[in-house]
């Protein structure tokens, strides 16, 4: 998933060096070199995630995640704390500012980006609240509601999440590997077959309002959830 992340730290090499590789991660990476600058940034755009140094110059890392967290419009963004402190007691402190999660420098790009992969799953929900409809067929994040044509639904917490994952990405075929990814996510050890089940629950959930035809296998590849006759 492409994020916006607006990547507040004062040190260029670094600056350089995540977001080189948050770009080639396939982010777009706005850089503030200290605090004052990203909440002026913030006043125009909402980032998808903050990635948050600790020692900057004027208002530090810590307090500005604080104020952030104090504020409504910021309160849903991911904030990740950058840091080069290593004390157990600091990272409580990281935490209890209402960081999402913590890396202590020097770390590898791969695991930020792994890092903010999974931090923007976590917080996903959020970032796609909108309900959505195709073909009568109507989901709604906030409730977690599903409705075939106005008849109820029931469907488990899996299923759901692949439903979501299937209406906000319609009309193109994912592999088990993708769909493991994206639905599953990485940090979770899940066999192909798994996805298979899944498949076959949705189905059957989705079979009273006849919506199951939407969740199509195409062979060799994948599924694929679309209004056209498979
Ligand atoms: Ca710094």
């Amino acid at each position: 998933m492409a994020a916006n992340i607006l990547l507040v730290e004062d040190e260029t090499g670094i600056q350089e060096l995540l977001k080189f590789n948050l770009v080639k991660a396939g982010h777009q990476v706005t850089v503030s070199g200290d605090a004052e600058h990203a909440l002026q940034f913030l006043k125009n755009t909402l980032p998808d995630v903050i990635l948050l140094d600790w020692m900057l110059p004027g208002m530090s890392g810590i307090d500005l995640c604080r104020r952030l967290r104090n504020d409504e419009r910021y309160q849903p963004i991911p904030i990740i704390m950058l840091t080069a402190r290593v004390e157990e007691r600091d990272k409580v402190l990281g935490l209890d500012t209402g960081a999402d999660d913590y890396m202590t420098k020097p770390f590898s790009p791969r695991e930020l980006v792994s890092r903010i992969k999974a931090v923007l799953r976590r917080r996903a929900p959020q970032m796609t609240d909108e309900p959505v409809e195709i073909n009568g067929l109507k989901l709604d994040p906030t409730s977690h509601r599903v409705q075939g044509c106005g008849q109820a639904l029931e469907l488990g917490p899996t299923e759901f999440r692949l439903l979501h994952f299937f209406m906000t990405h319609p009309e193109r075929v994912y592999s088990r590997a993708q769909l493991l990814d994206q639905v599953w996510g990485d940090d979770v050890f899940v066999e192909e077959r798994t996805v298979d089940v899944h498949i076959r629950r949705l189905r059957l959930a989705l079979e009273p309002s006849g919506h199951a035809g939407l969740v199509q296998t195409v062979r060799g590849s994948g599924y694929r959830f679309s209004v056209e006759v498979g």
